[in-house]
């Protein structure tokens, strides 16, 4: 089959691989939607010969053991949990050890090949009057869903999100479907804070750079503080969010922060602060994502910014725009092959 791999580093070739096989507990599929995630960034920079891919949504070619229809539109969380270990019996699949084996676009050639296999139990079919495009989101909202409810986000709380890209982009929209009454965001670039504000799930965004910049989330923030504080950033240090939060309230790490960070525990202690990191998703969030978009899909559709071929070329402008020229107005950038 066809592959668009990283080659050379930084770059985007097309190379034959060998086609993966349905069977056992996989089925395969035949491409159709990739977005593009920043965690895709690492695998350009470094894997060579490496298909990049986690985000996804394409055809049934080979359902193999599995009970439905080839050239059926589905999408499917990239994860493969034993579904037998202590996590996996309490639905907490993102804590299992086998979790990472076999996952498309992360531990093996993801969906920039032609085909790919994932787990045939937890494929969902797309239906018929719902977008396509809309399955290659299902992976981000539900990671960062999973992080609105390690969050204890609930009807009426007011939640305060660092880091306006996908992943806070997605946390503030589920937020807000989560109940949530009002979601402000904070961010640094111009152009990215103008495009969150245009978004109705977010009651506003403000810029770091401007230099009443705490003032104006004061002005905003209720009485004792927000209820919860989601890190989609990976910050640094974190005594400014823990000022904006109620007593009680939870910090949540969402999205993968490798950064070393520090806090002070009196920034903690006194309003007895929680630090929660959150992992992934579940499949039940992968399942209740699905149902959130399914049911707002004119909203999560304003989430995709461009759609662009599957020619190297274009991924490869992508990928600069997205990764290396420092500001963008994208949320999410698709990739799409042809049918
Ligand atoms: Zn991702
Ligand atoms: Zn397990």
């Amino acid at each position: 089959m066809k592959s668009i791999v990283v080659r050379p580093l930084q770059n985007f070739s097309v190379i034959e691989k060998e086609t993966p096989k349905a069977g056992g507990n996989r089925v395969l599929i035949r491409s159709k939607y990739t977005a593009i995630c920043g965690s895709d960034k690492g695998s350009w920079m470094h894997r060579e010969d490496f298909a990049i891919g986690h985000e996804y949504a394409g055809y049934i070619e080979d359902p193999g053991e599995f009970p439905i229809a080839k050239g059926t539109p589905v999408c499917a969380p990239e994860f493969d949990p034993c579904g037998e270990c202590e996590y996996c019996m309490a639905g907490e699949e993102q804590r299992c050890r086998q979790m990472m084996e076999n996952n498309p676009g992360v531990s093996v050639d993801g969906s920039l090949g032609e085909f790919y296999t994932v787990r045939g139990e937890y494929v969902i079919p797309i239906p018929e009057d719902m977008p396509m495009q809309l399955g290659a989101i299902v992976e981000p909202v539900a990671v960062s869903l999973h992080g609105v409810r390690l969050g204890k986000v609930k009807p009426g709380d007011t939640v305060l999100i660092w880091g306006n890209g996908p992943i806070g982009i997605y946390a503030a929209a589920t937020a807000k479907l989560s109940g949530a009454k009002a979601v402000y965001m904070v961010g640094r670039g111009k152009g990215r804070v103008e495009l969150c504000k245009k978004y109705e799930f977010v009651d506003d965004c403000f810029s770091t750079l401007d230099e009443d910049f705490e003032e104006q989330i004061k002005a905003v923030m209720p009485a004792g503080g927000f209820s919860a504080g989601l890190d989609c950033l990976g910050l640094s240090n974190y005594n400014q969010l823990a000022s904006f939060l109620k007593a009680g309230a939870t910090m949540v790490l969402v999205g993968m922060h490798s950064r070393e960070t520090t806090f002070s525990p009196f920034s903690m202690f006194f309003k007895e602060l929680s630090i929660q990191a959150a992992l992934y998703f579940n499949w039940k969030d992968y399942q209740d994502a699905f149902k959130m978009i399914y049911e707002n899909q004119e909203l999560f559709l304003g989430t995709i910014t461009s759609i662009i071929p599957a020619e190297p070329e274009e991924i490869q402008k992508m990928f600069v725009k997205l990764f290396e020229s420092g500001s963008n107005d994208e949320c999410k950038a698709l990739i799409e092959f042809k049918d």
